[in-house]
Parts: C-alpha cells; structure tokens; sequence
C-alpha cells in the first residue's frame, strides 16, 4: 500500500507540473494550475489546458487608473471603475500579438 501511495504521489506531482506548465505559458499562474492538477492529476491538466490563453486576448487600458485589462472587463480589477464596451481605438493588440510584432521587427 505505501508503494503504491509513493508512485500515486509521484503521478500526481508530475501532472501538477505539467499543468503548471501548460497554466504559466498561457500567461496564467504555474502555482494555480500546479495545485489543481495535484488534487485531480489528469483533469486539472486537461482544464489547463483547455483554459482561456489570456495571451491571446486583446486588452485595454482603465481610462481612470490606466490599469490595462482584458477588452472583455466589465469592471476595472484595480479600481472598479464600470468599463463600457471598448471602442475600436481603445483596443490594445494581445500579449501574444506584440510579441509578434517585436519578433518579426515592426514595432
Ligand atoms: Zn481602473
């Protein structure tokens, strides 16, 4: 019984680094996903994995407090300033866009 605890101890640590991995290179938290997928191995990967990449969202800025937040907000995470829906020129490219961007020498 105990080695079988031990190797379930090791599968589980592994998937909750695995999805940490995955959690992190979406620009989300390693932590978060790490102890997700440590409590349900496989599952917590897979909703890693499936989560929204927050890299590819384009974002905005809090026209209050100049936080800059997913263009989705509803409300400002800093200062809780109610966010319309952004206009066009309000629209700030993705992480994931500026990378490229800066990448391919264009900005
Ligand atoms: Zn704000």
């Amino acid at each position: 019984m105990l080695a079988y605890g031990g190797a379930y101890a090791f599968f589980a640590i592994l998937c909750g680094v695995g999805a940490g991995l995955i959690g992190k290179n979406r620009g989300q938290s390693f932590w978060l996903w790490f102890t997700v997928a440590l409590i349900l191995p496989i599952l917590g990967n897979v909703a890693a994995a499936l989560s929204r990449n927050e890299n590819d969202e384009p974002r905005r800025q809090c026209p209050k407090c100049k936080v800059v937040t997913v263009a989705y907000a509803a409300k400002c995470m800093k200062c809780g300033e109610e966010l319309a829906f952004p206009t066009d020129d309000e629209v700030l490219p993705s992480v994931n866009e500026l990378r490229m961007l800066r990448e391919s020498g264009q900005a």
